[in-house]
């Protein structure tokens, strides 16, 4: 099979400092990285990258087999880049193959096909759209939404840059755009299901969802997110927002996969029904009462898991900013594990619209 190439050459007079944090966050996706000399190589699921450095420059070059395997390796190096560059102002222009396309391969146009309450909170979407292999495909759960609004009713969905991101309109046309995660995909029919949390307060997501009708149109962007590792034993934990990738989790993991989730909800009448195939024990924390956020218990029962000595392991966390960061916080301090064996991350933050969807 030929390959696809492209090239992109990059003015950075400071990159010494910043080229660590580079490296380190595209590692994150999963790669296998080699670094020697002047020469970083990465290779992912999905294809091949390099980095070469001379005094000021640095050259990035991307290889895949297919068209998606090469923007999402472009959108990668591009996004590790502006935000670890930013000093620097850097101008990415790829060359080669797929240099002048305009198609964001990341982008789809999807169709309310029907909706329907799993519980007094929770609401499921069901999307429809053209070509969805991509969404099971790098192993990201979740997709960015972008909607229509009260101020946009009627918005442009991007297209791609020259260099390798999207282009977005004027705000006056600018979609609104928030984080869910994909609760289930069924690539040959064609949808995928979306689950959102009702609740209080000026929304952007939550009032779609409230009104969402058969017809109605979104653009969805991804997948995002990074791959949750492969591992014998898991311990997970989460809030409502975190649900749906959990129970994505239960439902898809291996059979032979042991450990312990905690769930926490408003009361009993969101626990929802979850085909857990794995041996993971699931544990549902009701707040009775308690606003979102404001029951310290989640982050203290998944604190207090023993781990076991043998076999591989992982921690997986996501709710509000601030029981994520006392989980992450004793994750990779106290214990002192790495990123390949945690994730602890905010789904939002109390007060704050739009966490993550920038
Ligand atoms: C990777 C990822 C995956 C996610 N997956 C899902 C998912 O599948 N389903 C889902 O429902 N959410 C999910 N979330 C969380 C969701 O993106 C946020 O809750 C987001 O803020 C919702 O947007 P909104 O427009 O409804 O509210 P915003 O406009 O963002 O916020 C408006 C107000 O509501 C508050 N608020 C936001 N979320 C909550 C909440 N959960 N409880 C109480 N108050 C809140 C904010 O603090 C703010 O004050 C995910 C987030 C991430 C980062």
């Amino acid at each position: 099979m030929t390959s696809l190439n492209c090239e992109a050459r990059l003015r950075l007079p400071n990159l010494p400092s910043y080229i660590g944090l580079i490296v380190d966050r595209l590692q994150s996706f999963d790669a296998d990285v080699r670094q020697e000399a002047q020469r970083v190589g990465f290779r992912f699921a999905f294809g091949r990258a390099s980095f070469d450095m001379k005094p000021g420059l640095l050259v990035m070059r991307a290889e895949a087999d297919d068209r998606d395997g090469l923007a999402r390796i472009k959108d990668l190096l591009a996004t590790a880049v502006q935000v670890y560059a930013k000093e620097d102002g850097p101008e990415i222009i790829w060359s080669g193959d797929l240099a002048g396309d305009t198609r964001l391969a990341q982008f789809r146009e999807m169709t309310v096909a029907s909706v329907c309450d799993l519980t007094p909170h929770m609401r499921r979407i069901r999307l429809t759209g053209e070509d969805l292999q991509r969404f099971g495909k790098f192993g990201g759960m979740h997709v960015r939404v972008l909607f229509p609004t009260r101020t946009v009713p009627d918005p442009i969905w991007p297209t791609l840059g020259s260099n390798g991101l999207p282009i977005w309109p004027s705000d006056e046309r600018r979609p609104a755009a928030r984080v869910y995660t994909i609760r289930a995909l069924d690539i040959d029919a064609g949808f995928m299901d979306v689950d959102f949390l009702v609740h209080e307060g000026e929304s952007v997501g939550s009032a779609w969802a409230l009104q969402a009708k058969p017809g109605q149109k979104v653009g969805i962007m991804g997948p995002v997110g990074r791959p949750v590792r492969p591992a014998d034993w898991y311990v997970l934990g989460g809030d409502e927002t975190a649900l749906p990738a959990i129970g994505r989790l239960l439902e898809t993991l291996p059979a032979f996969t042991k450990g312990v989730a905690f769930i926490e909800i408003a009361d009993r009448n969101e626990r929802q029904a979850i085909g857990n195939a794995t041996q993971i024990e699931l544990h549902w924390l009701e707040r009775n009462g308690k606003a979102a956020a404001m029951d310290g218990r989640l982050a203290g029962e998944v604190l207090s898991v023993q781990w076991p000595r043998d076999g591989s392991t992982f921690g997986w966390f996501a709710a509000e900013a601030t029981p994520a960061k006392t989980v992450r916080d004793h994750w990779r301090g106290a214990m002192g594990l790495g990123r390949d064996q945690t994730l602890a991350a905010a789904y939002w933050r109390r007060g704050a619209a739009g966490l993550m969807a920038g």
